[in-house]
């Protein structure tokens, strides 16, 4: 009794774990992401003292979800149960664990089930399955192995050998994860690199086209910035593209905002629900910051500190209009504020283009 009761505090106490912890490829990009791909290749190649993995053990018998408990207590290790497959979909969707420890035999929704429905889930279709059951037969194991588990376990199994079983794998999914975090970035600014971009503008697109809300992105590049590197080096422009960064990340607000690095000394701001007239404020704003940074640029004929030109393009995303028609309307934009004297900022509409300044 006094462990079931516990079980249901763990399970609400282990919810609001996962809802403060969870891994969420949106979370990466709203921390100070300076050297952040080398962090991530530290964390890569140790063992992470401050990793706390969550599990999700899913049963019936409250006795089995007993045991596990008892045993994990010890053990840096957020628990949580589920006490039907119904339940389980429902914490794994809310907030994923890094593993699920999953019985076959439950009424109304088998393991199977539950199985086949997080692996047809993109939210939730890269968490290890464990199975573990009383079914011991080739058969049943190949059925739960077909189906994407990673493993397969018959009860009653002895403790230190899942548990050893379950560090491996924990360690395995804590390497992957952090893989994809490093392939998301850039590997000098830490930015958001064009592969992530290129997928949140599609995301982005289709999410404000059914929501009929506007979509705005701002093409930023730096100005003179061969002439930067020529006199002062390649090293000091790489350290010149990370100020630059920090400064751009830092005027940026709101949690969908998202910079990107999108080659060279060239970045992108993808904001999504926001009109023209607002992006291009915070196109004013980008601008500002970096001007702001004043770092020397004797070589500039715009002014003698490194300055970025930009272009504002908006759009309310429809059937008959695509993304790659905003990125090339920012990019004349930007063109635009070049040739208009740089350090500065053009925003343009659907049909014409119009200086903000
Ligand atoms: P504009 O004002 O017209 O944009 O002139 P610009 O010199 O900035 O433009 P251009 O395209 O001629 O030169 C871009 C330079 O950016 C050349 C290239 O060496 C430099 N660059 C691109 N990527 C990096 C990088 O990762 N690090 C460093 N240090 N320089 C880079
Ligand atoms: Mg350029
Ligand atoms: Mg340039």
């Amino acid at each position: 009794m006094f462990l079931l009761k516990k079980i249901a505090f763990s399970q609400l106490f282990a919810i609001n774990i996962f809802k403060n912890t969870a891994y969420s490829t949106n979370k990466l990009f709203l921390e100070s992401r300076t050297n952040v791909a080398v962090k991530i290749m530290q964390q890569l190649m140790t063992q992470s003292e401050d990793y706390i993995p969550t599990i999700l053990a899913v049963d019936d018998v409250p006795a089995n979800l007993d045991i596990l408990v008892e045993h994990f207590q010890n053990d840096k290790i957020h628990l949580t149960v589920a006490l039907s497959g119904k339940d389980a979909l429902l914490l794994a969707n809310a907030s994923p664990p890094d593993l699920i420890l999953l019985d076959i035999m439950m009424p109304g929704m088998d393991g199977y089930e539950v199985c086949r429905h997080l692996k047809s889930n993109p939210h939730t279709k890269d968490i290890p399955i464990i199975f573990v059951t009383a079914m011991g037969d080739s058969e049943n194991e190949e059925k739960g192995l077909a189906l994407g588990a990673i493993d397969y376990i018959t009860k009653p199994f002895v403790l230190p050998v899942l548990k050893a079983r379950i560090r491996n794998y924990l360690e395995l999914k804590r390497k992957t994860d952090l893989l994809a975090e490093l392939s998301l970035l850039d590997g000098l600014t830490g930015a958001a690199n064009r592969r992530y971009f290129d997928s949140m503008l599609d995301q982005e697109w289709n999410r404000c086209q059914r929501s009929f809300k506007p979509l705005s992105l701002i093409m930023i590049d730096v100005d003179h910035f061969k002439l930067y590197n020529d006199y002062y080096g390649h090293g000091m422009g790489d350290e010149c593209l990370k100020k630059i960064t920090k400064a751009l990340r830092k005027t940026l607000k709101r949690p969908a905002d998202l910079l990107a690095r999108y080659g060279g000394e060239e970045f992108v701001v993808l904001l999504p629900e926001m009109n023209e007239k607002e992006a291009v404020n915070v196109a004013e704003k980008l601008c500002e910051n970096v001007a702001g940074l004043l770092i020397p640029h004797e070589q500039s004929d715009t002014k003698s500190t490194v300055t970025i030109s930009l272009g504002c393009a908006s759009t309310t995303p429809k059937q008959d209009n695509t993304a790659e028609q905003l990125l090339k309307q920012a990019d004349e934009c930007l063109y635009a504020a070049k040739a208009q004297g740089r350090d500065k900022v053009v925003g343009c509409t659907n049909t014409n283009n119009k200086g903000s300044n």
